[in-house]
């Protein structure tokens, strides 16, 4: 193993990631021996601690960033009860660095009109915060490589429900090679690192598979409706 390699695992073990892709999805609940970190859930303090995260990707430099124009983190809702995860900035997100702002981000508008959510409402980011050269699908290691960021802004927004957005998101969060067609239809859990709270977790279809393959529409507005089911119970 070469230093940069050690360096990698070394930043990765120090950020509370212990496991990934087992066979089924991760029982957060089973894993109380991790280290927990206080995060403040003051709302003021929210801004500060995701540009801290922000400054950490920068600093980070991942090979990722070399191709790259722009840094992608969030957009929308600190404050926001769901978060949306897609997969990667794409060519526009690139250029403006803001995530879902192509054509699969005006599809995720629409997505998220039908529920009654407004964009601004929600916070939105993706699993790796450099586009990839040629759009091309992030390796495990890439995703790997910015979990514990995508895992702190969770603990700092500290949702009630998480929306994945597509395959990769899904990987990274339910720690799971389960295809989608596995996934979606059903509420999963997701456990915070920091805090005891459960975060209930819906895997559904990518927006920009939808465009290539608009039969699946159906199954993702299901799953849309579970998540608009779940915020009216709550309101
Ligand atoms: N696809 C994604 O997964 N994320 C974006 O931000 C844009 C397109």
């Amino acid at each position: 193993m070469n230093q940069s390699d050690k360096k990698n695992l070394e930043f990765i073990k120090n950020s509370g990631v212990n496991y990934f892709l087992q066979n089924s999805p991760r029982n957060w609940f089973e894993d109380n021996n991790i280290k927990k970190q206080e995060i403040s859930k003051n709302d003021d303090n929210k801004l500060y601690q995701i540009q801290r995260i922000i400054k950490n990707i920068k600093n980070h430099k991942s090979p990722l960033q070399k191709s790259a124009k722009n840094l992608v983190v969030y957009d929308g809702n600190l404050n926001s009860k769901v978060i949306f995860i897609g997969e990667a900035p794409g060519r526009d997100e690139d250029n403006q660095g803001v995530p879902f702002v192509g054509k699969a981000g005006q599809l995720l508008n629409k997505m998220l009109a039908a529920i009654n959510i407004r964009r601004e409402d929600i916070y939105i980011t993706n699993v790796v915060n450099w586009r990839p050269p040629d759009n091309r699908t992030p390796t495990d290691e890439e995703i790997l490589e910015f979990l514990p960021y995508l895992q702190q802004q969770i603990d700092i927004v500290n949702p009630d429900y998480i929306f994945l957005l597509g395959g990769i998101a899904a990987k990274a969060i339910l720690s799971t090679p389960l295809p989608l067609g596995k996934l979606r239809g059903k509420l999963h859990e997701y456990k915070s690192l920091q805090s005891n709270k459960t975060i209930f977790t819906i895997a559904s279809y990518h927006p920009a598979f939808l465009l290539r393959s608009p039969q699946y529409k159906r199954a993702s507005w299901e799953d849309l409706q579970i998540l608009q089911k779940k915020l009216n119970e709550k309101s």
